[in-house]
């Protein structure tokens, strides 16, 4: 055991109860450590109450419809079906409490101390309580505050943009919504409203939207959110919003003027530092904001530690867990660990879901010498007697010097799930003979994975190595 001492009041103090700061914890705590943990305001974070849960939950929500309507090709005659908008946030926010509960129990299990406060570090080794004013000496300081959404630059009438925080309760399913932005939570959101019927522009300031995508991804996405009804509006920026009685106007770049019963901002987040003493405690930030800090998530300060979007490494979930628990087994656990950032899968939960994982075409020509594309697009079988227009898109992007499979990309039902076992294929640093050599599912749309023979393209010179 390391980094425990009498002379603290606690030996690890962690600020946000997000799913990295409870993780870090927990683990602290079950080696041995006096841990307290402050948030200010409901235990889970981003995650659990206002980001990737609630938001499956209206994304399972928003795919009924389809399901009825698909339903007739194979014989069945659906009744009108009716959506009641305050049953799903209703059962939604239960849920959510009870997981809030779940996340509690499992800290005070190990003895963790959750206080209730905004929590302000003072100097490396204190922190004070605002909510009761108390100083706590602490061996170490782990700061676990996530991020919050960026309201975008000024513009006139930005105070009526909702966020992704409001759009998981509106009183009402809106019947018209504007969102600006276009990564992932523009496009979930923009398949969730459309899914329920809302008419759904979304504005996006680039090309084409998913900037960071696969290319081939960012096209399919876009022409599949097309098909379903959603107005793509690329080049535009919105420059102004009017109230008028209860709707919202959005006037765009070019002049153009959405009405609609609420605009939305996607526009990216910021990492939660304002006010949490980083200065006083001698703790710098990164070039693209969010908190500096070195494998070991260490800040600039010894003793003051920092893990998840508060360091706006890799903003999502399950790394945030990873690198609190990293962390308590290094500081605590006398087993310094670092996290692999390599690799790591995504899923956007739009309609038809993204799932991509490692290097897409464009990044993998601009690093390697040699780069095979293995591509295909394909009707899924249930859309053949359903009669849905929707295809799949399978992609594999080989090293061509060393085979090596280096990135994975799929759209389609179901890609969140094939990507996150393919990702250990990858991760173990599979080659195209190994996925060659795998046998295919039969009919299953994942056999295609492994049954694509000819690269559709091949970059760099062939006869080299
Ligand atoms: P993203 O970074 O994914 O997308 C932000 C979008 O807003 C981009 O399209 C960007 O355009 C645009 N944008 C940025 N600044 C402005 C501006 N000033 N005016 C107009 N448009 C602007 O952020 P999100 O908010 O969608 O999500 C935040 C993060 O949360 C994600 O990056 C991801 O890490 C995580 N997340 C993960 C999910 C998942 O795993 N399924 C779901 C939701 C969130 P441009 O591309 O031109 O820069």
């Amino acid at each position: 055991m390391t980094a425990v001492s009498s002379a603290n009041d606690v030996d690890l103090f962690v600020i946000g109860a997000g799913s990295g700061g409870v993780r870090a914890a927990r683990i602290a705590a079950s080696h041995g450590a006096r841990v307290m943990i402050a948030e200010e305001y409901r235990i889970g974070g981003t995650c659990v109450i206002r980001g990737c849960i609630p938001k499956k939950l209206l994304v399972y929500a928003s795919q009924f419809p389809h399901e009825f309507a698909d339903a007739a090709g194979f014989g069945w005659t659906v009744p009108p079906a009716a959506f009641d908008w305050p049953t799903l946030i209703a059962n939604k926010d239960k849920e959510i409490a009870r997981l809030e509960g779940v996340y509690r129990s499992n800290l005070e299990k190990v003895g963790v101390e959750i206080v209730k406060s905004r929590a302000v570090i003072e100097d490396e080794t204190t922190v004070r309580l605002l909510a009761s004013g108390a100083r706590v000496r602490c061996g170490h300081i782990l700061i676990a505050t996530g991020s919050a959404p960026f309201g975008g630059h000024p513009i006139p009438g930005c105070e009526h943009a909702i966020s992704s925080n409001e759009a998981l309760s509106l009183p009402a399913l809106p019947a018209e919504i504007v969102i600006q932005g276009g990564g992932y939570i523009a496009i979930e959101f923009a398949s969730i409203f459309a899914g329920l019927g809302s008419r759904v522009r979304l504005v996006y300031r680039g090309e084409n939207i998913l900037r960071g995508f696969d290319d081939d991804v960012r096209t399919h996405v876009r022409n599949e959110m097309e098909m379903r009804g959603i107005e793509v509006i690329v080049g535009e920026l919105v420059t102004a919003i009017d109230k008028h009685d209860a709707r919202y106007t959005a006037t765009l770049t070019g002049g153009r003027k959405l009405a609609a019963d609420y605009v939305m901002f996607a526009v990216g987040r910021k990492p939660n530092i304002a006010d949490l003493g980083i200065e006083q405690a001698g703790i710098r930030t990164a070039p693209l904001g969010g908190i500096a800090v070195d494998a070991y998530s260490r800040t600039s300060a010894p003793n003051i530690y920092a893990i998840g979007d508060v360091t706006n490494r890799i903003n999502l979930t399950p790394v945030a867990i990873r690198e609190g628990h990293a962390f308590a087994d290094t500081v605590f656990g006398g087993r310094p660990t670092i996290v692999d950032h390599t690799n790591v899968p995504t899923a956007v939960f739009c309609e038809p879901e993204i799932g991509a994982v490692g290097l897409t075409e464009t990044q993998a020509r601009e690093r390697l010498g040699r780069v095979d594309i293995y591509k295909s697009t394909f009707r899924p079988l249930k859309a053949t007697l359903s009669g849905r227009h929707t295809r799949v898109l399978m992609k594999l992007v080989v090293d061509g010097a060393t085979d090596r499979v280096v990135g994975v990309h799929i759209v389609g039902e179901g890609a969140s799930e094939m990507i996150q076992l393919i990702s250990v294929a990858v991760k173990m640093g599979a080659t195209k003979a190994d996925v060659d050599a795998t046998m295919a599912l039969h009919p299953t749309a994942a056999e295609e994975l492994v049954t694509m023979r000819e690269p559709v393209a091949r970059y760099g010179n062939q006869a080299a190595g």
